[in-house]
């Protein structure tokens, strides 16, 4: 028994001692540098050491830019392993990225937040209890794991998948279009999305799965989105980005986000293969809307609106239409939340904007890494409010378009004005609690929405201020 004791208690000592292992070769993996700063050996009791190391990590900056030498290669992105860190105390100082709270995991699958963190200095540490932790800027979302998702998805009659072309390394740029086929297509609605066109964006895909998740559901309100929608769905447009942990480029050192009107030559393949699929399903009919899924390190999510002076007053007006939507009933996204710019050409909205002079509503929509609406004191983004998030743009979108959606109840009209005309059979009686934003952009549009057994009547009109009536 003694000697079981000795050998275990050996095997502690040589965990102990052996070094700290980096390494970053797998899916989405990046680690550019890293070295130690401190080792220090802790002895709380006579019996107990603890070890203590500090690293500078330094991470990998993209390829230089061949198609905009002027942008400075982003490094943002990282996600490695570290392994012999048991009963070890370490701490990561970041370099050339800008982590508010990293996130770590055991098993590559469950991530949680750093515990420890010094946001303005890129700081973590953490005593960790496994052999092996994984690190990364945020809970990844790799190559392997889409596959997973696009297998269960495509299980549904209601999916079919297709490849618009092939990255530069030779991965397909998969396309997801849903839609219930046993609806002619004549009368709906048709949506774009693309995301991951910056590879270390992550909590975009987590906002997109959850759309995904919630229109290829089985409940009555996913039934009557399908009815109603054909959505195109490129969940990576950067595949080799992806899978090669990159922060904001391909594999050639390209951000394709501002690729859109380069001479062929310095076009990313990849940005050839969605215009071209773009482009022959806009000769069909134009999309009603395209939405670009981007992740941004402000800390809220918002949309970047094109403002009315570099677009029209229609296309503002349903802008902002879609925005308020989208903020409306959502702890996570508030009207203050925007970004205001105008289209331009290298961008994929600009593009849109040339060909279809705003038939095309075409916005990005960003989501933070740390927090929500500017607020550290609030809920830290997790994997499960982006995914919640993205059921409440599918649901804003819903909205927007005026679907028949059950549970949904839209009218048009004011309170002041009492036109309360019923797209739907009248409402019951009841009390109804009364929201106005006056002065918001949608004048004479109201919504009513069940809620725990009562409902709630949101009015728009033009001031922004909030009046509550019981
Ligand atoms: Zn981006």
């Amino acid at each position: 028994m003694k000697w079981l004791f000795l050998l275990t208690f050996l095997a502690g000592s040589l965990q102990d001692t052996l070094p700290v292992r980096f390494s970053a070769a797998f899916d989405s993996g990046c680690l550019g540098e890293v070295r130690r700063i401190d080792s220090v050996l802790v002895r709380p009791s006579l019996t107990d050491s603890v070890l203590h190391l500090s690293y500078r990590v330094i991470s990998r900056s993209d390829p230089d830019n061949p198609a905009n030498p002027d942008l400075v290669p982003s490094g943002r992105w990282f996600y490695f392993l570290m392994e012999n860190v048991r009963n070890k105390h370490i701490y990561l100082n970041f370099e050339n990225t800008d982590p508010k709270r990293a996130v770590y995991s055991y098993d590559g699958k469950n991530f949680r937040r750093f515990e420890h963190y010094q946001a303005s200095m890129r700081k973590v540490s953490a005593y960790f209890l496994s052999d092996s932790v994984y690190i990364a800027y945020f809970v990844p979302y790799g190559w392997a794991f889409l596959q997973e998702r696009i297998l269960q998805w495509t299980g549904s009659p209601h999916v079919v998948m297709d490849t618009l072309g092939y990255s530069m390394l030779g991965l397909p740029i998969q396309m997801l279009t849903i839609t219930d086929r046993s609806v002619p297509d004549r009368n709906k609605s048709r949506i774009w999305i693309h995301a991951r066109v910056h590879p270390g964006e992550t909590p975009g895909s987590w906002q997109l799965d959850g759309l995904l998740e919630k229109l290829l559901s089985d409940s009555p309100q996913a039934r009557a989105y399908r009815k109603h929608s054909v959505f195109y769905v490129v969940p990576f447009t950067n595949p080799d980005g992806v899978i090669g942990g990159y922060s904001r480029s391909n594999a050639r050192g390209i951000n394709q986000e501002v690729n859109w009107d380069h001479p062929d030559s310095l076009t990313a393949v990849e940005v050839k293969a969605l215009r071209n699929r773009m482009d022959s399903l806009t000769r069909e009919k134009p999309f009603d809307v395209v939405l670009n899924v981007h992740a941004q390190s402000s800390d809220k999510i918002s949309y970047y609106i094109h403002t009315q002076e570099s677009t029209s007053q229609d296309y503002f007006r349903r802008e902002m239409y879609l925005a308020y939507l989208t903020t409306d009933d959502n702890p996570y996204f508030f009207p203050e939340d925007m970004f205001y710019s105008a289209p331009a050409p290298r961008y994929v909205e600009g593009w849109l904007w040339n060909r279809t002079q705003g038939a095309t509503l075409a916005l990005t929509i960003e989501t933070p890494y740390s927090f929500y609406n500017g607020n550290p004191d609030g809920e830290w983004v997790t994997t499960a409010s982006l995914k919640q998030f993205g059921t409440y743009l599918l649901r804003a979108l819903s909205d927007y378009f005026q679907w028949d959606v059950p549970g949904r109840y839209i009218i048009n009209g004011t309170v002041k004005g009492n036109r309360t005309v019923y797209k739907k059979a009248a409402l019951p009686r009841g009390t109804y609690r009364v929201f106005t934003w006056d002065n918001a952009w949608i004048p004479r549009e109201t919504i009513i929405r069940k809620r725990d057994g009562a409902f709630r009547y949101v009015i728009r009109s033009e001031d922004q201020s909030i009046l509550l009536l019981e």
